[in-house]
């Protein structure tokens, strides 16, 4: 194992909106931080086309276009990159916080966690093979690409109800296939969802497998009906995974205090986890917003309250 000799004021390790942002705020205050952002750095946003919510960008701008201008904006003010993943991290309560990189070890008087989350999958045969041939976790993404075609979106929550309005748009029909007959989605988006004509609504169905076509796309899915085990296959174009999320914390979560789905946990209004000197920021810790908007916000409060952290603790 070689080490790189230096302990580091900060290590960031995440290469999203918020760690970007940690990255920004953390360099403007001298700090030099070393970023791990990961061999597909960029995040969620590499896998979005144009993003419209963003402030500052009133012509909306592509999420990989905005994940280059994060990063430059980062590395302007002397953030360091490692553009790998991270194999293994050691926590500690208040002590040295540890990375490994294959061979290579890196220490730091603090650090912040920004792993982000990544779409929850159903794990039902197909699923994998014909991702990005019809089977996306991505509506906002895909939706375009299903134009006058028949689509399905599945799940019950607030991201499958926006996924079916927003692919509705381009699609010529779209079922929307939930296992029960209750919705978790908020009340405003269930209703915009029940009264778009092009939408008609399936429930209690499970998806169990996703059939290619003789041309290896997507051509149907096959449901099974709750209640009676009914089995049918609807022929689709595109379907859309749309079941939440799954925070990107095993790598630490059997050292630092998580929720029951494995987000990381940290104070009321701040960015501190249960172990002092760690830091935890977006998507990561996020269950609700999930937002570029959010995930930056809180990557400035990460990289505050490490400042703040190394400021009233003296290192050797
Ligand atoms: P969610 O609320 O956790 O809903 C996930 C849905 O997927 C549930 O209906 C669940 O079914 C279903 N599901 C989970 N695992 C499944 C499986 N293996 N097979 C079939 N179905 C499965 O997740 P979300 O919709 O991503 O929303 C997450 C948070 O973001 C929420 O707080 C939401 O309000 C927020 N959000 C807000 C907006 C907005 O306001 N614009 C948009 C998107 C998300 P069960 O109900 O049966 O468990």
């Amino acid at each position: 194992m070689e080490s790189s000799g230096k302990t580091e004021n900060i290590i960031i390790v995440g290469g999203g909106p918020a760690g970007y942002t940690a990255a920004i705020y953390a360099a403007r205050a001298e700090l030099e931080p070393l970023l791990f952002e990961g061999f597909e750095w960029g995040g969620q946003l590499q896998n979005t086309t144009d993003v419209e919510n963003y402030p500052g960008f009133p012509e909306g701008i592509m999420g990989p276009e905005m994940m280059v201008k994060f990063r430059e904006q980062a590395e302007r003010f002397g953030t360091r990159f490692v553009t790998d993943d991270v194999d293994r991290i050691e926590l500690t309560d208040g002590g040295i916080q540890k990375v490994f990189v294959g061979d290579e070890e890196y220490s730091s008087n603090s650090m912040i966690l920004a792993m982000g989350a990544e779409p929850r999958r159903l794990g039902i045969p197909g699923e994998m093979e014909l991702s990005g041939r019809g089977v996306s976790t991505c509506g906002v993404c895909d939706g375009a690409f299903f134009k006058d075609r028949p689509t399905m979106v599945i799940g019950g929550g607030d991201s499958a109800m926006e996924d079916a309005t927003f692919v509705s748009k381009f699609a010529s029909s779209l079922e929307l296939v939930h296992r029960r007959d209750e919705f978790r989605a908020s009340m405003i988006m269930q209703e915009r969802v029940q009264e778009n004509p092009k939408i008609s609504i399936r429930t209690p169905w499970i998806p169990e497998e996703f059939l290619a076509g003789e041309d290896g796309a997507l051509e149907a899915v096959r449901l099974r009906r709750a209640d009676n085990g009914v089995v049918e296959d609807v022929p689709v174009a595109g379907a859309f995974v749309a079941i939440g999320h799954i925070p990107r914390s095993e790598l630490v979560s059997d050292q630092i205090a998580t929720d029951d789905e494995g987000y990381v946990k940290t104070d009321p209004g701040s960015t501190r986890t249960d172990l002092a000197g760690v830091f935890a920021i977006g998507d990561l810790v996020d269950h609700t917003y999930r937002q570029a908007i959010t995930a930056a916000g809180s990557g400035c409060q990460g990289a505050l309250d490490a400042e703040w952290y190394l400021r009233d603790h003296s290192f050797e």
